[in-house]
């Protein structure tokens, strides 16, 4: 068996003990003598799990006893409908557009309401985090949208936005539990489980109760409605068991580890080792600005489109898998999310001086 260095920005890396231990108990799980996948939802060892799952998230983070915390399903694109038609009470919504994403769930909000792009970084493709100074927040908005950080260009936040007092909603999909956040800044946050957490499949919703109404449109599915999801506790229908199970053993897995202060230093020690060698490469250079860049998501480019190919390639050939940049962006991107041990990070960076020692004319 060879593993290579995965970096792949999702569905992504996981750790590996995480997966050896879910190898150990695929067959027969804990003596009920069937797999996680095979079990009812309803059964007692499955609750079990699901409410290990949770408090373990709620031990990690620090979540107050007042936010509820949702295992849905529909990936972070169902999350782009279900916070406007839950959350637009006053039909208002404020985004500040700094990639796709953010795009796409101000598209999709424009269709139960107003939706307010009140900052971009559309001009500079997308290389920067806007100025967060003094928004032009809509008086009567009923939530202010961010992408926290951006998994496609490789930008993220690094304070967050003065909303003047209204929610905040974060797209925290590709940083969740990549390192320490207070909850309570936030109405609500939602992060698709494939980045950071888990497989695909699962998404992991954490929202203040009082934003918990019966106050939506008459046509919003039951499914995409935050009270029917919280007071069945996520399980309305068949949740995503296995996928629950999963982020379950990872949130274990960071609870060893010393918690979200010990994956931040690792992260940030990983991220520097990187960033440190783009910066002084006469071949490689980081492709957003030096003060936006995400911990997570690296991207750069070489000198030529051409020369960024065999790179890709000859990178991948040699166990440095799936660093080809977004479709629309080109360049790499190295995703180093929490799984990506520092010693993947030294091994790519000493083949990219490598091969920019081989490749420089
Ligand atoms: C991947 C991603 C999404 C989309 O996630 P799906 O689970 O595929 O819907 C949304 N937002 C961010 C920030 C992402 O990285």
């Amino acid at each position: 068996m060879k593993r290579v260095y995965n970096f792949s920005a999702g569905p992504a890396i996981l750790p590996e003990a995480v997966l050896q231990e879910a190898a150990s108990e695929m067959l027969d799980y804990q003596g009920t003598g069937m797999s996680v996948m095979e079990m009812s939802h309803r059964s007692k060892v499955f609750i079990q799990i699901i409410e290990e799952a949770e408090k373990d998230l709620r031990k990690l983070i620090g979540i107050p006893d007042n936010y509820k915390v949702l295992f849905l399903q529909g990936g972070a694109t169902t999350q782009f409908s279900m916070v406007p038609m839950n959350l637009m009470k006053h039909k208002k919504a404020d985004f500040i557009i700094t990639g796709n994403w953010a795009q796409k769930a101000y598209e999709e909000a424009s269709k139960y309401g107003q939706a307010n792009v009140i900052a971009s970084s559309e001009d500079k493709m997308f290389s920067y985090i806007p100025n967060l100074k003094d928004l032009p927040i809509s008086e009567d908005a009923d939530y202010v949208h961010i992408v926290e950080n951006n998994t496609i260009y490789g930008t993220r936040f690094y304070e967050l936005p003065d909303t003047k007092g209204k929610t905040l909603v974060s797209d925290a999909s590709s940083c969740f539990l990549s390192e320490p956040i207070d909850i309570t800044k936030y109405g609500l946050i939602f992060a698709g489980a494939q980045k950071n957490v888990g497989p695909a499949g699962t998404v992991i919703v954490i929202i203040r109760e009082d934003l918990i109404t019966k106050d939506y449109p008459e046509y919003t599915p039951i499914m995409l409605r935050y009270d029917i999801q919280a007071e069945n506790k996520s399980m309305y229908n068949t949740p995503p068991t296995y996928g629950i199970y999963l982020c379950g053993k990872v949130f274990k897995w960071l609870l060893n580890l010393g918690g979200l202060e010990a994956i931040q230093k690792i992260n940030i020690e990983k991220a520097n080792i990187l960033y440190d060698y783009l910066d002084q490469s006469k071949m490689f250079f980081g492709t957003v600005e030096k003060k936006s860049r995400s911990l997570m998501n690296v991207t750069f480019k070489s000198t030529s489109p051409e020369l960024d190919d065999k790179f890709i390639k000859e990178a991948k050939a040699n166990g440095f898998d799936n660093l080809k940049g977004y479709r629309t962006v080109g360049g790499m991107r190295a995703s180093i999310y929490n799984a990506m041990p520092i010693e993947g990070i030294k091994a790519l960076v000493s083949f990219m001086d490598k091969f920019e020692k081989e490749n420089l004319g």
